[in-house]
């Protein structure tokens, strides 16, 4: 969550709807596919008791939106976030879909959360909840069905508690059969070496192609980032692996600046002692929220919320380059103005791929029964970064376009492939 986010409404489905279409004219979609996937498959809306720690009870609404299964099991995170709403969740389960597709993953795409802030809640009520939740979505999740990961404000230690919670509800000798129900676990919880990493080290991935692409050498390069989260902070790490500057950083209690660098170790070692929020680091000045997009920099790096970077600020950007580590950070608007002012933007369904890339490797471990290590993760991650970006350069070639609705049209063409190929049932 970052400051701005409270005043705006997510219309995040907006956003999907209108791109989705955009790219189907351009690639020419089968009407009867296109029909199918303007649509999700299955919305899904639980009201749960939980106890709270002083004894009393609240209900809370947990959603889990199914888009589309053409490829594989619905694939998505939960998000624990005041804007979740169904809206929220329909975009967000639509971009999974394009997403595992433009990955070349068995999965298909789903994505849901509940609506609260986890800060106004202790640790044991966080886990009553977390597994109230699971108990009510039952089989609506499984792990040849649907599997859940971390998104917004949801944390390893949950998905251990979701995956303890349905495996504590099969039959005794079914039970170690389903850790692979959700990922992003604990290691010690069967969870994969360098998941923790994957989506921020998959960002970079996603700049290292472009930087190739462009001739551009990373040494030097500023950039910014919104969000300090996970994504934000394993992307940081990575940029200055690379010789890049982290100037600025915004997160949900404010925005930090220093032009000669911000270590990114230093200011997470800074958050996980306040609270996990950056304001009041005195190794950098604060700086107006409103004003964070149009710090003079190379690069941006959204990994927050959607719908940050609007029609109303797209223009104060001074940035070459825009890596969406966020789902949906820019709306159809920003996007217009920033490629009419040149700005090259990676999409969010290729630039934070990694994230879910990473959850089928853990989902390949905990299904066969083995243990990967983390230096073959990362060199398998990146491989599959690499031949996604090549497939999207080749159709904007192709087509004439920009990458975002280059990677929609890889996306979709292999659904639209899936459907023509089945037919449809009866
Ligand atoms: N929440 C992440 C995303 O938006 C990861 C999803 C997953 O690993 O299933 O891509």
């Amino acid at each position: 969550m970052v400051a701005t986010t409270k005043k705006l409404k997510t219309g995040m489905y907006d956003n999907v709807k209108r791109q989705f279409e955009h790219a189907a004219d351009l690639m020419n979609l089968n009407p009867s596919v296109r029909k199918i996937l303007a649509n999700t498959n299955t919305e899904i809306v639980v009201h749960f008791p939980v106890k709270m720690d002083d004894g009393s009870v609240e209900v809370l609404t947990g959603y889990r939106v199914q888009h589309n299964n053409s490829l594989g099991p619905y694939k998505g995170g939960l998000r624990y976030h005041p804007t979740v709403d169904i809206d929220a969740a329909r975009a967000l389960a639509t971009w999974m879909t394009w997403k595992t597709s433009l990955a070349g993953l068995p999965y298909g795409g789903g994505k849901g959360g509940i609506q609260i802030d986890p800060k106004d809640y202790s640790d044991s009520e966080l886990e009553r909840i977390t597994r109230r939740f699971t108990y009510a979505l039952g089989d609506n999740i499984g792990p040849e069905y649907d599997i859940p990961a971390p998104d917004v404000n949801t944390t390893p230690q949950m998905m251990a508690w979701i995956a303890d919670t349905y495996m504590s509800t099969k039959a005794t000798n079914e039970r170690s059969k389903n850790a692979h129900v959700v990922t992003g676990k604990p290691v010690g919880a069967g969870g994969l070496e360098g998941r923790d990493r994957s989506t921020g080290f998959g960002v970079v991935i996603s700049i290292d192609q472009w930087a190739k692409h462009r001739d551009v050498d990373l040494k030097g390069k500023k950039y910014i980032v919104q969000g300090f989260g996970n994504v934000g902070y394993w992307a940081s790490h990575f940029m200055v692996e690379r010789g890049a500057i982290l100037i600025g950083v915004q997160d949900a209690s404010g925005s930090v600046y220093n032009p000669n660098g911000i270590d990114p170790e230093d200011l997470s070692n800074y958050a996980l002692s306040h609270d996990n929020f950056i304001k009041g680091y005195t190794k950098a000045e604060s700086f107006e929220n409103a004003d964070f997009f149009g710090i003079d920099c190379d690069i941006v790096i959204p990994a927050a919320m959607g719908n940050q970077i609007t029609g109303a600020n797209a223009s104060s950007i001074k940035a070459m380059m825009i890596a969406e580590g966020a789902n949906g950070p820019l709306d159809v608007e920003a996007d217009e103005i920033l490629l009419e002012m040149g700005v090259d933007i990676i999409p969010d369904i290729y630039a934070n791929s990694g994230g879910v890339i990473g959850s089928y490797y853990e989902w390949l471990q905990n299904r066969n029964g083995e243990l990967w290590l983390l230096d073959e993760v990362l060199v398998k991650l990146e491989s599959k970064m690499q031949q996604s970006f090549k497939k999207i350069v080749a159709v904007a070639d192709e087509l004439k376009t920009d990458w975002r609705n280059a990677a929609y049209v890889v996306a979709i063409r292999r659904i639209e492939q899936a459907y023509l190929q089945r037919g449809i049932f009866p």
